[in-house]
């Protein structure tokens, strides 16, 4: 009769109920997964990753969690540990997306099934399945906030922007950043949108590893280079925390109040919902990593179990060797006007998080 708890504990998985009820249900051993996330920096990742453990552990699976502090060669030697124990499947969210072929060549000859997580491991055949938001859509999102707010449908400008993008090694940074150029790019084009930097490459505006200090340094020298007596009126920004370093430049350099450029940013961490509440940051996108972690977990058990995952993208992720089979989920557009509603009615935070 073991199987009877694992049912009851899979529906609860699958209904969404609170971790009380299903806690009382002890459920077999069905061996560990290794779960390899990349930064604690970043809050979304401690998010996925405590997601992940709750909902494999329901599922009467071990887990180990590992974090890499984006350190390439660490995450490699993690994740080559996980391989050695004979884990039954490894969940990772990779730092460098090319840097994992030769360990996941190692779990394959193991017969260890991958699941990508939220980004794209790239340049091996070794992966099975990869599980992550529109990530095009993220970046549509970003520049149609940006067209919105600045009132460039109904003919407003010229303004001046500047262009960030996340880290080169990334997937996922060029789909945000190609999803944010298909809305701006015929405003640049059309001069209603002035970069006076004139970098607008994905590899002029990349943020190596993501990181809030490289981005605040690169907006205060093109501010100190380009700027002078003209105002930054928006900033196209991939990620909260690129955001926020971006936003301690624009203050530096004596940017306030209503003169502060329009900011995007994405993943709705803490930070910068409270900077939007407060009207400094403008937008970010936000991305349930509860429902992720429960797709990646629905994959690999499925995998475990003789099942076909569930996918609904067969066509956009080729990682350089083949087309993996994708599962997308919806980001969601979050500003001033409906951060209560997604957020806070969401349970994502509470009303008291965000107050602190
Ligand atoms: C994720 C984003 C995150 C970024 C930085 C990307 O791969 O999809 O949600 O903002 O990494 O951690």
């Amino acid at each position: 009769h073991r199987a009877v708890p694992l049912l009851v504990a899979a529906l609860l998985v699958v209904a969404g109920c609170s971790d009380s009820a299903a806690d009382s249900i002890s459920a077999p051993d069905r061996g560990m997964i290794g779960l390899a996330m990349p930064t604690k920096e970043s809050e979304r990742w401690v998010g996925d990753g405590e997601n992940m453990v709750r909902q494999f552990t329901l599922l009467g699976y071990r887990t180990d969690l590992q974090y890499a502090d984006d350190d390439v060669d660490k995450q490699i030697e993690q994740i080559d540990a996980m391989v050695e124990r004979g884990d039954k499947a490894l969940v990772i969210g990779a730092i460098n997306g090319t840097a994992l072929k030769d360990v996941l060549a190692k779990a394959a000859d193991a017969d260890i099934p991958v699941i990508s997580y939220d980004r794209l491991i790239r340049d091996t055949e070794n992966i099975d399945y990869y599980a992550t938001f529109d990530n095009y859509r993220v970046g549509v999102l970003q520049g149609t906030y940006l067209v919105t707010a600045l009132g460039l449908k109904s003919g407003r400008g010229p303004f001046n922007i500047e262009l960030f993008a996340g880290s080169a090694d990334d997937n996922n940074a060029t789909f945000f950043f190609n999803g944010a150029m298909s809305v701006l790019r015929p405003y640049i084009s059309s001069g209603r949108l002035v970069v006076r930097s004139g970098q607008t490459a994905f590899a002029q505006v990349a943020t190596q590893r993501w990181d809030a200090a490289v981005a605040k340094q690169r907006m205060t020298r093109i501010l100190a280079a380009y700027y002078g007596s003209a105002r930054l009126q928006a900033v196209l920004s991939p990620y909260d925390g690129i955001s926020r370093g971006i936003l301690e430049a624009v203050k530096a350099a004596g940017y306030s109040g209503s003169n502060l450029p329009v900011l995007t940013g994405q993943d709705a961490e803490l930070d910068s919902v409270k900077l939007i509440v407060n009207g400094q940051q403008d937008q970010t996108v936000y991305k349930d990593t509860r429902e992720l972690a429960k797709v990646a977990v629905q994959m690999t058990n499925s995998l475990l179990t003789g099942g076909t995952p569930e996918v609904n993208d067969t066509k956009q992720y080729n990682n350089g060797v083949k087309t993996v089979p994708t599962f997308l989920l919806q980001p969601v557009n979050v500003d001033k006007s409906n951060y209560q509603r997604i957020l806070v009615d969401g349970g994502y935070y509470t009303a008291d998080q965000l107050a602190a």
